[in-house]
């Protein structure tokens, strides 16, 4: 059985990351069968639920409002449309419900309160719930964690020398503060990157070996293709190749066992071939609904004939993922 470990130095990830691609992804399938079950892949919905109108300036999102794009600011919506989008979530077979904000943090006022009741509207309806809403402190986090969020979103992006060059208005240390703050609150953490931004291999190496490094594995591992918007600074760049993807998915898998690793943005245009191959590498979870946010997702009747067709379940909520991570 693979180890957990959270000692891994950048030169064991590199070598694994560099293997040959089939046997990485052999690899990578043999770690995936001790800790998973690879016919169950969880299915989660992400809202968003005050969007557009944020003041970073984060190169990749259509949500800042520093960069002319097709997405408006929106105030927060109000609790009995979240509640409906939940229950339709629910009704076509997620497990877990993500609810994202355009701030830059969570500010403890009448908005933070209105989270709070729907993070207990949607755990009432037995669903996993997960929010990403910035920066939090650790008393934010303890709120949350009292109205019933089982998860917080926060992702890294990329390799710290890397994100510089595409966010400004905070530091990679702040981002590791928040997911400090949000294990403090016991709250389980997804946190992972984008890849296509214009890293390079050694970026992607870096976020991989913070992530495999913290003092424990985030329970979600996100892994994103840039889905490059009009009107941000990195619009026409062309998308991550499926083997970027899978070589990503697989190392992820090698070096955090026990997470989950989700195939999320990107997966819009990806044929059912190529996501079969992000399966077989180590993802064992993916974004359903239309919208991931701003951007275009999978409509969830193909996400049915898909799992159909490679024999895959939704994986049921509440099965303890804390529990099993070092
Ligand atoms: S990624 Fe989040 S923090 Fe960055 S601009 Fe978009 S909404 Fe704001």
């Amino acid at each position: 059985m693979s180890e957990i470990r959270t000692d891994w130095t950048k030169s064991e990830i590199e070598e694994i990351y560099n293997t040959p691609l089939m046997e990485l992804i052999y690899r990578a399938a043999t770690v995936h069968r001790e800790y998973h079950n690879t016919g169950e892949v969880q299915v989660c919905t992400l809202l968003s639920i005050k969007t557009g109108g944020c003041p970073e300036d984060c190169s990749y999102c259509p949500q800042s409002a520093l960069y002319q794009t097709e997405v408006d600011a929106e105030p927060l919506m109000q609790l009995n449309e979240v509640i409906d989008s939940a229950m339709q979530a629910k009704a076509s077979g997620s497990t877990r419900f993500c609810m994202g904000s355009a701030w830059r943090n969570a500010r403890s006022n009448k908005d933070f309160d209105r989270v709070t009741e729907m993070i207990k509207a949607v755990n009432s309806m037995g669903l996993e719930v997960c929010c990403t809403l910035g920066m939090l402190t650790e008393e934010q986090a303890l709120k949350l964690k009292q109205a019933g969020l089982y998860a917080y979103n926060h992702n890294l992006d990329s390799g710290e020398d890397f994100y510089e060059k595409i966010i400004t208005t905070r530091t990679y240390n702040d981002r590791l503060t928040t997911l400090e703050n949000v294990r403090k609150a016991n709250l389980s953490v997804c946190c992972g990157g984008i890849i296509g931004m214009g890293e390079s291999d050694g970026d992607r190496l870096d976020l991989l070996h913070t992530l495999a490094t913290l003092p424990k594995h985030p329970e979600s591992v996100p892994i994103n293709a840039l889905v490059a918007v009009k009107g941000t600074p990195m619009e026409g760049r062309e998308k991550a190749t499926v083997w970027e993807m899978v070589r990503m998915i697989a190392t992820a898998r090698i070096v955090m066992p026990a997470s989950m690793v989700r195939l999320s943005a990107g997966r819009v245009d990806m044929p059912v071939s190529e996501q079969a191959l992000c399966f077989m590498a180590g993802a064992n979870s993916i974004f359903a609904g239309e919208k991931l946010l701003t951007t275009p997702n999978n409509e969830s009747d193909q996400d049915k004939m898909m799992f159909g067709l490679l024999g895959l379940e939704p994986r049921k909520a509440f099965k303890e993922e804390l529990e099993k991570i070092s």
